[in-house]
């Protein structure tokens, strides 16, 4: 038998006993609770220590998945500036050779109008409106048109 302090009133009382003989302080009551309040201590510091593994990795995970979706955005967003201006340097060239074909035919239209020669394509712009059929490709000079400009 050893003698204790109680925690309530600090006087000393046997350890045997179930109360202080003092104030009626419950040790065993005390030695009951506390090794179950240390497991539950324990218990909840062992998972809240697996938590912290647990959020540090689902982190990491986010992290690396909006990493991998603003990069992914970031490559969509190269291939459409690449298609846009694949997209415009086509019609820049089509654009050229639109302008080319343009360029060919006023010079033809302006040549076959003052030269009076009857041609399949300047024609509808060389032969006067009355005369001009798409079915028939020679004119005589009579049916061109008095002056370039108005074959223009
Ligand atoms: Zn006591």
């Amino acid at each position: 038998m050893a003698l204790i302090n109680c925690p309530e009133c600090q006087k000393e009382v046997s350890d045997k006993v179930e109360n202080c003989i003092h104030c009626g302080y419950p040790f065993q009551k005390i030695s009951a609770i506390n090794p179950q309040n240390n497991i539950e201590n324990n218990g909840i510091k062992k998972p809240s220590k697996e938590k912290k593994i647990a959020i540090v990795i689902i982190t990491i995970i986010v992290v690396v998945i909006i990493v991998g979706i603003f990069y992914d955005n970031q490559l969509q967003n190269e291939d459409n500036y690449i298609g846009k201006l694949r997209e415009t340097h086509i019609k820049i060239l089509s654009g050229a050779s639109i302008a080319e074909d343009l360029t060919h035919l006023t010079r033809k239209v302006w040549n076959n109008s003052i030269f009076k020669n009857s041609n399949i394509d300047t024609n509808k712009f060389t032969i006067r409106e009355n005369v001009y059929s798409s079915n028939r490709i020679n004119y005589r000079d009579s049916d061109f048109v008095s002056d370039f400009n108005v074959a223009l």
